[in-house]
């Protein structure tokens, strides 16, 4: 039988509770797909704060390594908001993903018809996206040197290494293949020289995947269009801050920070995970919207352990719940038909799911 770890990291305010709605799902397709998963929990964030006085202790670090893939739910709240920097719980999760390599981010966008007027954007432009945004994570501007804050001024500096952008393109490109066979890279090439060597090794690249569309694109025509037609995107190919503001911006499509899956990849590690934060609003109430994280599941399915017909399950299982009209607090304005908990979304996907 087909093995899987998993390193659990529950994180703080709804992470909990949303994790064990997918670890529910997870459960009920492993059995009709016929693998087996271990789960191992481990603490980030917040919580490993207040056992460790650290937010990323070692052994999160060993065990996320060890594991086959690591599943997380989110991590911040007031509570640790006051702590100095290298204590407070976005760092430890900013170094896990260092740790692991993961310089991949990748943002699917789909929207539910369903859910068609939970968007701010009219009906007839977003019917039918399905997109993905791949993401270079831990290179560009964010990390590149020299940076500098002085008293009359202060600069970053954006560097690219052709490797940095070779792996990330044939990331882009695989993706592609799986799916409608079109990548659109994203850059400034007619102004920035990082994003001309950008363009021409995206080029160079494109030529392994012969099948797959390459199109080039400004990043302020690439915000503008994903507006106007998003349609036209199926794979978004782009460096670590334009692919933070698209990202955003694509999000958006969609209408429901509930409903947003992410994973952010490397050559070994995968990290799955929500695009929401810790929510510590509503943290405890059982009306967290547990979709996302269910959908970052089906993503860890897909992309680490090769399970695609377990993924494909959860996906579908989620469009059949929504189309029944289930409907968690968050989106309960928006042809509901039953208003969910957070434990009964999950277990109505998980039954879904397992429909032979
Ligand atoms: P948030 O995403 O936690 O919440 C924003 C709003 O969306 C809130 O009103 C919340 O109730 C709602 N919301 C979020 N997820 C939801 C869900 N699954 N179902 C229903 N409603 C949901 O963002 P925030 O309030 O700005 O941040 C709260 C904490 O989360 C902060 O400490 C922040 O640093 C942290 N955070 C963590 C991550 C992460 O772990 N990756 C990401 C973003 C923010």
């Amino acid at each position: 039988m087909r093995k899987y770890r998993i390193a659990v990291i529950k994180g703080d305010g709804i992470g909990p509770e949303i994790v064990d709605e997918a670890i529910k799902v997870l459960d009920a397709v492993s059995v009709k797909e016929g693998f087996e998963l271990s789960y191992k929990e481990y603490l980030m964030g917040g919580a490993a704060y207040d056992v460790f006085e650290d937010p990323l202790p070692e052994e999160t670090v060993e065990g996320a390594k060890e594991a086959d893939a690591v599943l997380f739910g989110a991590i911040g709240g007031e509570k640790w908001d006051s702590l100095p920097r290298d204590k407070r719980p976005e760092t430890g999760l900013l170094k896990l993903r260092k740790a692991l390599g993961v310089y991949a981010n990748l943002r699917p966008v789909v929207v539910y018809d369903e859910l068609i007027n939970a968007s701010t954007l009219k009906p007839e432009v977003i019917k039918g996206v399905d997109l993905l945004v791949v993401r270079e994570l831990i290179g560009g501007i964010y990390f590149g040197q020299p940076r500098a804050l002085e008293e009359e001024r202060a600069y970053n500096t954006m560097v690219y290494t052709k490797e940095e952008i070779k792996r990330i393109a044939k990331k882009a490109f695989e993706i592609a293949s799986k799916r409608r066979g079109k990548v659109t890279s994203v850059d400034k090439a007619n102004v920035l020289e990082v994003s001309q060597l950008w363009r021409e090794t995206v080029e160079e690249v494109s030529k392994e995947y012969p099948e797959i569309a390459l199109e080039h694109m400004y990043v302020d025509n690439a915000a503008m269009q994903l507006i106007r037609d998003p349609r036209q995107f199926d794979v978004i190919l782009t460096g670590n801050i334009f692919g933070d503001i698209l990202s955003d911006e694509a999000s958006m499509l969609s209408g429901s920070i509930g409903l947003l899956p992410s994973a952010s990849v490397g050559e070994k590690h995968g990290l799955y995970e929500p695009i929401h934060g810790s929510a510590p609003d509503i943290a405890g109430q059982g009306i967290a919207n547990p979709v996302a994280t269910i959908s970052s599941a089906a993503m860890m399915l897909r992309f680490q352990l090769g399970e695609e017909s377990a993924a494909d399950r959860i996906e579908k299982a989620i469009k059949e719940v929504l189309h029944e009209g289930y409907r968690t607090k968050d989106l309960g304005d928006f042809d509901a038909k039953e208003i969910v908990t957070t434990n009964e979304m999950g277990s109505l996907i998980a039954q879904y799911a397992s429909k032979d």
